[in-house]
């Protein structure tokens, strides 16, 4: 679980605010859910055969001998939501999120215990349209964010259905592949076979190649709805690859699944997954409605911009403050503040815990400040402070203090470096 620390969280928030106003320009609404939910919800929604469900939830016993569990993704809880709030009904809903989850995995690059998912869902169509139109957003994100090493993958899974079939083929060929199945994957051949398409073990690669692919065995509809969506994608012109071995992580996806990937994480590659869940909310006991939704990861994403070089420097000082002598410093504080009022989109720093004129100048230098503002008991008495530009040699001017709010900004705006 890690610190994001101040020069670290411009890239998150340039992500953030960048994912918020494309997000409110395809009409998504925010909608902000409990970081703990009842354990049953996720063995429900994500299936008991996942790496998730079986080792990876923080889940404990609270006060009232309820069995409660960190997030481990937003999917469920959102769904949860819709239905407690009597939400569904046959309406529509774009929604999104921001906020941590919670994995007990291994902690390495890219993979943490705690770590930032933003999730989009969009619950009641059917698509295929809005599935095109959901990648759709997440490769303008990718473009506003200056991001080019990233590449689309997308699969069907069919239907419950066409996977019943499926099913029964894939037991088929592990069975007679059993002695090359780790333990994980000789536990799931019978409560639940996909998952072993799913396996991160390197030593189970091959085993898994050999396997039939759901793709050979897909339902009319889901042939279509995937036909449409490969259609739609590229005549929006979406380069993507059909990964006929894509099934996802977790069991309630079902038609289009999509995964955007990186060569540039190493081992961590997905930044962004998502897929339909049209079983799912029905599943929960709610009134069977369709969705689709994905789940981007905040760190990758904000390494892939720290990679590129996109990283917004911390916001510098507009003005310093530089107070000297008793009467200005205790006026000092109400200056900044009328000025703070009448500029209220510069940044003042204000002196603070006194200090010679040498260490408050030397604080005015580090806060990167394009101009220095000094109050001293000498220009109190006149009703004048002194203008001094720190960023090039013009000379220090005096200005009657009704004055200063305008001559800051006509000194800023004309500053080698303004502030926007
Ligand atoms: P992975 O294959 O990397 O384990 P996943 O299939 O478990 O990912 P999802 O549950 O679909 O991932 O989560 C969506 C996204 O969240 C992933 O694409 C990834 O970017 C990010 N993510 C998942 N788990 C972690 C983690 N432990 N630490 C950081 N990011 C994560
Ligand atoms: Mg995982």
């Amino acid at each position: 679980m890690n610190d994001v620390l101040p020069a670290e969280v411009g890239a998150w928030q340039r992500l953030e605010d960048c994912a918020r106003e494309l997000l409110a320009s395809y009409g998504y609404e925010e909608i902000r859910v409990p970081v703990v939910e009842h354990t049953a919800l996720f063995k429900r929604a994500i299936g008991e055969y996942t790496d998730v469900v079986e080792k990876e939830m923080y889940t404990f016993s609270d006060q009232g001998g309820e069995s409660l569990t960190l997030r481990p993704e937003a999917t469920a809880g959102i769904m949860r939501s819709l239905i407690s709030n009597g939400m569904l009904r046959g309406q529509r809903h774009k929604l999104w999120c921001v906020g941590p989850m919670f994995r007990h995995e291994r902690p390495q690059k890219g993979r943490y215990r705690q770590f930032n998912q933003i999730d989009v869902e969009a619950v009641g169509i059917p698509g295929p349209d809005v599935d095109a139109e959901l990648i759709a957003l997440t490769a303008r994100l990718w473009r506003r964010l200056g991001i080019e090493r990233v590449r689309l993958e997308i699969n069907s899974l069919g239907t419950p259905e066409s996977r019943r079939a499926y099913r029964e083929k894939l037991i088929g060929y592990f069975r007679a592949h059993e002695s090359s199945l780790d333990a994980d994957s000789r536990r799931r051949l019978e409560g639940n076979p996909m998952r072993i398409l799913d396996s991160k073990n390197p030593e189970m690669r091959a085993v898994i190649a050999g396997a039939p692919l759901l793709t050979d065995h897909l339902d009319p509809q889901s042939r279509e709805h995937f036909d449409a969506l490969c259609a739609a994608l590229e005549s929006i012109g979406i380069p993507f690859r059909v990964n006929p071995r894509l099934v996802r992580g977790l069991d309630y996806y079902s038609r289009t699944v999509f995964e955007w990937i990186t060569d540039a994480l190493g081992a961590q590659d997905a930044v962004c997954s998502g897929g339909r869940y049209d079983g799912l909310i029905a599943q929960l006991g709610g009134e069977p409605t369709p969705g689709i939704g994905f789940a981007m990861g905040v760190e990758r994403v904000v390494e892939l911009l720290v990679q590129a070089g996109h990283v917004p420097a911390g916001r510098a000082a507009d003005v310093y403050v530089v107070v000297s002598g008793v009467r200005a410093s205790a006026a000092g504080i109400g200056l900044v503040e009328r000025l703070r009022d009448e500029l209220p989109r510069r940044r003042f720093d204000l002196n603070l815990g006194g200090g010679n004129f040498k260490a408050q100048f030397r604080r005015a230098d580090r806060s990167g400040a394009a101009l220095a503002v000094i109050l001293g008991d000498d220009e109190l008495a006149r009703g004048v402070a002194a203008v001094k530009p720190l960023r090039n040699e013009a000379g220090q001017s005096e200005c009657p203090l009704p004055e200063l709010a305008a001559a800051i900004e006509a000194a800023l705006t004309g500053a080698a470096a303004p502030a926007e």
